[in-house]
């Protein structure tokens, strides 16, 4: 019996195990926190912090392949880990999404658009920066921003009192781009090939993905070109497991705007919504099983159940409604924008989740 090994233990790794576990594959997780959501169903766990050496060797020791969920591993230990043990993803797709400049110059180098960018690190820069890129445009925090933090928009000269308490740290500048939508692409790749899933169009709420539409309503002529480009950037930057990558569109063109190589919270929807889904994938690819061609089910809705609609999703789970699976995380504790759980509606198109559902959570 194979055992994969899980850096972090939210909710990817709480999903990751379950499937794993489906496969009939063991699992371990390493969380500092000890009420972790994926301990509920890992065989093991250990609890330690994500740069305590001992413990992720301990880690190593006791899997056959191990991968991450949390994206901040340090590269000091985790580099010299992965020539020991088998660490299939290494650390460079971690190492190259660390940093948006980087991110954003390696996402060109391998074949996508990006928004254009400068580095930003004093007013001087930034001053020169949007001399060239112009308003409206967005300037991030290089490292450790998510589910938009660390951001500022710039829509004139009056926001860049605003701006300059973000100059503390090293920045970069997008142009922005006025997106029809956004979507996001997740590849899993072994040696042999690399499969996609189906795309979602992504619908954000306070820079937290509220719903997640699938299919994404895409020309189907430009979802293929989304999803190849997606295929050939992980082979030709090297990378091997999980990617997923969020993307802007507008008519026909799109962008790169980030990267993740771990499941993504827009694949959830391929629990129930897809062949074969996100997770499942990952532990194949993990365990050297030939990877599977996901194909959608039926139109889906993800819905994430974030602090304030966790009652809501209570009701819903205790109405027991076919095709509507309720994914409760377990986290002990419930706050305001905390993801606590997902819904996906199987069968549902947009319309109707308007019209039906949009009522029950919290506007
Ligand atoms: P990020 O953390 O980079 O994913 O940004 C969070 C959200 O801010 C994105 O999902 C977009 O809705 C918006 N955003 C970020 N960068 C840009 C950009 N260059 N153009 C337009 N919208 C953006």
């Amino acid at each position: 019996m194979k055992t994969i090994g899980i850096i972090g233990g939210g909710q990817l790794g709480l999903m990751i195990a379950e499937q794993a576990r489906l496969l009939g594959v063991r699992s371990v997780a390493l969380d500092p926190a000890p009420d972790a959501p994926a301990f509920a169903v890992t065989d093991e766990r250990i609890v330690a912090s994500y740069d305590d050496r001992e413990a992720l060797e301990a880690l190593c020791r006791r899997c056959d392949a191990v991968t991450y969920e949390f994206e901040n591993v340090p590269g000091d230990v985790l580099v010299p880990l992965a020539e020991k043990y088998r660490i299939p993803q290494g650390y460079k797709p971690l190492y190259d999404s660390q940093d948006r400049l980087r991110e954003k110059e390696n996402a060109r180098r391998h074949g996508f658009r990006t928004p254009d960018y400068a580095a930003v690190d004093d007013e001087a820069s930034l001053r020169s920066a949007l001399a060239r890129i112009g308003y409206p445009a967005v300037l991030k925090t290089r490292t450790l921003g998510y589910d938009g933090h660390g951001q500022q928009m710039l829509r004139s000269g009056a926001d860049l009192e605003a701006a300059r308490r973000l100059l503390a740290v090293p920045c970069i500048l997008e142009q922005f781009i006025p997106f029809d939508y956004e979507t996001s692409v997740v590849v899993v790749a072994d040696r042999q090939e690399a499969v996609s899933f189906p795309m979602g169009r992504n619908v954000h709420r306070d820079g937290i993905l509220d719903l997640c539409f699938v299919p994404a309503a895409i020309e189907p002529a430009l979802e293929a070109r989304i999803r190849r480009t997606a295929e050939r950037f992980m082979r030709s930057a090297g990378y091997e497991g999980i990617l997923a990558i969020e993307l802007f569109v507008r008519g026909e063109e799109f962008w790169f705007n980030e990267m993740a190589p771990r499941p993504h919270n827009s694949g959830h929807y391929t629990i129930e919504g897809a062949t074969t889904n996100q997770f499942r994938e990952l532990v194949h690819y993990l365990v050297g099983e030939p990877l599977q061609r996901p194909e959608l089910v039926a139109p889906t809705v993800m819905k994430n159940i974030l602090g304030q609609d966790l009652e809501a999703a209570r009701r819903v789970a205790a109405e027991g409604l076919p095709q509507v699976y309720v994914h409760l995380y377990g986290k002990t504790e419930c706050r305001t924008k905390r993801k606590m759980g997902h819904i996906t509606f199987v069968g549902m198109t947009p319309e109707r989740y308007a019209a039906e559902w949009a009522d029950r959570f919290v506007k």
